[in-house]
């Protein structure tokens, strides 16, 4: 056991043992080798299966809105703590309700990247060994570098750890805090049809199961717009127009919220390349607005706020 993890586990144990929080949100193994799954520890001695590494790759926040009531612990890294943040400036709890434990973040695993090393081969066995992924299965063994199989959202990552802390396990601070936007704005280079095209490309891949808006911390909307029937808002099938206005709806409503945490793209099971959409409107976000979302918890949410100087070339 690493001596984070230690660490981890005296803390939170300590929390509930206090009657600090009903629930601390954290991270177990999961089924599946490199795989973790997320843990609800309510009872000090769940804690004895709560870990911390590369393999705890779910944005765990997404459970806060449905602990309301509920005095919560999370094990925060810093796109979890950017969705706490998020939540005390959106209303949906209060700070006091929150004790956020803050571990040191280099990134996640992720599956995808394991699996085109694994090609056709099927992964049975995984381990991390001095920043290395060790994976196998029959008659097989492949040794890579962590840092090569690392989630996309982690390599363009701005904010490695939690902006709030109570409990302070170490942190990393991200490279470049000002972002990398070099995929966003090569699309916003092409010509007008040819981003037409790549949206419609990727809209054409998704079969609307809502896997990424059950995974995104920001889709807490008790009926989300996808479902309302009076007025239907947009079309239920995966019809390519009903797609693309259900991709343009969400992003907008992620507008300036979005923290890029990846989850939507990970859950998503079509492949669609959500991020590129949602981190377009991030850089927009920064750029025209000077706003940069879960960073600061007396900052108010960006499309509730007006200043003078705010960019006004759309309104007619
Ligand atoms: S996006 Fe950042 S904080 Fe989140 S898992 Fe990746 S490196 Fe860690
Ligand atoms: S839209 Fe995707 S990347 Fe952005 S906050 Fe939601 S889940 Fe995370
Ligand atoms: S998870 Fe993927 S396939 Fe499912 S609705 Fe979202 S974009 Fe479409």
């Amino acid at each position: 056991m690493t001596a984070v993890q230690e660490r981890l586990r005296d803390e939170c144990r300590r929390l509930l043992e206090s009657k600090e929080v009903d629930v601390i949100l954290g991270y177990q193994r999961g089924t599946l080798p490199l795989r973790s799954a997320p843990l609800f520890a309510r009872r000090p001695e769940d804690v004895e299966r709560m870990i911390w590494d590369e393999t705890c790759e779910n944005t765990v926040s997404v459970y806060i809105p449905r602990l309301r009531g509920s005095r919560v612990g999370i094990v925060a890294k810093g796109c979890d703590g950017r969705w706490v943040v998020e939540y005390i400036t959106e209303n949906q709890v209060s700070r006091s309700a929150l004790k956020v434990i803050g571990v040191p973040c280099d990134g996640v695993l992720s599956r995808r990247a394991l699996e085109k090393v694994a090609g056709l081969r099927t992964i049975y066995e995984g381990h991390l060994e001095d920043g290395h992924v060790v994976i196998q299965g029959r008659g097989w063994k492949e040794r890579v570098p962590i840092q090569e199989v690392l989630e996309p959202s982690c390599k363009t990552c701005v904010q490695k750890s939690s902006p709030i802390i109570d409990v302070d396990l170490g942190r990393v601070e991200s490279p470049n805090p000002k972002g990398d936007f070099g995929d966003v704005a090569a699309v916003e280079a092409q010509e007008v049809d040819d981003r037409w095209d790549l949206f419609a490309q990727e809209a054409s891949k998704c079969i609307r199961c809502y896997a990424c808006r059950q995974a995104c911390p920001g889709c807490y909307c008790k009926v989300c717009f996808v479902d309302r029937s009076k007025p239907t808002w947009v079309g239920g099938t995966d019809d390519l127009t009903d797609a693309m206005v259900f991709h343009i709806m969400r992003a907008m409503h992620l507008a300036g919220r979005c923290v890029d945490c990846g989850a939507c793209e990970k859950a998503c099971p079509a492949g669609v390349n959500l991020r590129l959409l949602n981190r377009k409107l991030e850089k927009d976000a920064r750029e025209l607005y000077g706003h940069v979302a879960g960073l600061r918890v007396d900052d108010k949410p960006m499309l509730s706020t007006f200043r003078p100087n705010d960019p006004g070339d759309f309104i007619m």
